[in-house]
């Protein structure tokens, strides 16, 4: 119904329901207040790293504590975070529609101290069912809760854990443009104040990362540094078809995403851009050899 249309339809009504359509029409220009304040979110992809990330100071957390105190300055504080992680590999895509979230420790080997961190945001059962809804492609489920990829990033972003979060899976067994596609379904949460993350990472091979940790040595490998900067390139011209066709460029691809986990939650940032909106750089370093902390933000 345009404006003209709504208008004459209030002259045919009582008052009391004229008050109430006065509200609908200011509904349909402001889709909530929370929103209205906030406006259209941003989104952001995270290279989550080590799950260490989560105690550590180093210049990529303290990356992350500017971004979320921008955002607290800008009022940009969201209704809900949605977070897609490298580390909640499902077959067919879900959406988590708790009302408590558990933080799991998807990890060995660490300090003590970081299994005992908690990270208590709540759920946002409403705006996990809104997400549903959006795309035919989410199922909902009650299991998972926050796995590190999720809560080691945001215990910098939103110290105070008191924005609710959820996560959606990753259907590993799809090809590239799915997730794609599925974000770009969920485009319209960011009209509505939802913040959506994707945390992996571009360059991810702990294979070979692994051993030069060991001995302390932080000179990256030149396929790593090639394939970073060659997405950061296709970010920049906004060909994200060749992003997901990634294993075109050859031994790089290969080396730098020896399996997709840590690469897809990118696409889910990318599917969100309008297309026209500016992408920010907001870290970029490759860390022990072959691991990408490229962090970036659309809008
Ligand atoms: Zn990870």
């Amino acid at each position: 119904m345009n404006r003209i249309d709504f208008l004459k339809s209030l002259a045919m009504l009582p008052l009391a329901t004229i008050n109430m359509k006065l509200q609908d029409f200011q509904t349909m220009i402001e889709p909530s207040i929370g929103a209205a304040k906030a406006g259209k979110m941003p989104a952001l992809f995270v290279g989550h790293g080590s799950p260490m990330n989560a105690l550590e100071d180093n210049d990529f957390t303290r990356s992350l504590k500017i971004l979320g105190a921008e955002f607290k300055k800008d009022g940009k504080i969201p209704s809900a975070i949605l977070v897609v992680s490298a580390h909640w590999l499902t077959r067919g895509s879900f959406v988590n529609v708790s009302e408590k979230q558990k933080t799991i420790h998807d990890f060995g080997g660490f300090p003590q101290a970081l299994f005992d961190m908690e990270y208590p945001a709540p759920g946002s059962p409403a705006t996990a069912k809104e997400a549903a809804l959006l795309s035919h492609l989410l199922h909902e489920t009650n299991e998972w809760g926050l796995d590190h990829g999720a809560w080691t990033i945001l215990h910098h972003l939103f110290p105070e854990a008191d924005v609710p979060v959820f996560q959606v899976s990753i259907d590993y067994y799809q090809p590239m443009q799915y997730h794609l596609d599925l974000a770009k379904e969920l485009r319209s949460l960011r009209e509505k104040g939802v913040l959506i993350i994707g945390s992996g990472n571009i360059v991810h091979n702990l294979r070979m990362s692994i051993p030069k940790l060991q001995i302390g040595d932080n000179k990256p490998y030149d396929w790593a540094i090639e394939f970073d900067t060659w997405v950061a390139g296709k970010i920049a011209s906004g060909d994200y078809a060749a992003l997901a066709n990634y294993e075109e460029i050859g031994t790089a691809g290969k080396l730098a995403v020896p399996t997709t986990d840590h690469y897809i939650p990118m696409l889910y940032t990318l599917g969100l851009a309008d297309g026209k909106e500016e992408i920010k750089q907001v870290y970029e370093s490759v860390e022990y050899g072959g691991m990408s902390m490229r962090t970036f933000q659309v809008g």
